[in-house]
């Protein structure tokens, strides 16, 4: 089983912080200009579906899960 890994877009990245508040075990918020920090490029299983959730959230699409997905068949 190959392990789901994520990368951040900082160019796309507004800052609007719903990743960090969503899974902040995987994302962090630069301190100075408020754009993403990832913490966890490939989140345990433990933090797999609250990255997954960020995912979708992110208002500026600056969040790319590679691999597999929870649930799919
Ligand atoms: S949710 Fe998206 S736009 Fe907001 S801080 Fe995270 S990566 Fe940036």
């Amino acid at each position: 089983m190959s392990t789901p890994h994520l990368s951040v877009d900082r160019e796309r990245c507004i800052g609007a912080g719903m990743c960090a508040m969503t899974a902040p075990s995987v994302f962090d918020q630069d301190p100075d200009d408020g754009l993403v920090i990832l913490l966890r490029p490939e989140p345990a299983a433990a933090h797999g579906a609250a990255a997954q959730m960020a995912v979708g959230l992110c208002p500026a699409g600056a969040i790319t899960l590679h691999g597999p997905k929870a649930g799919s068949s």
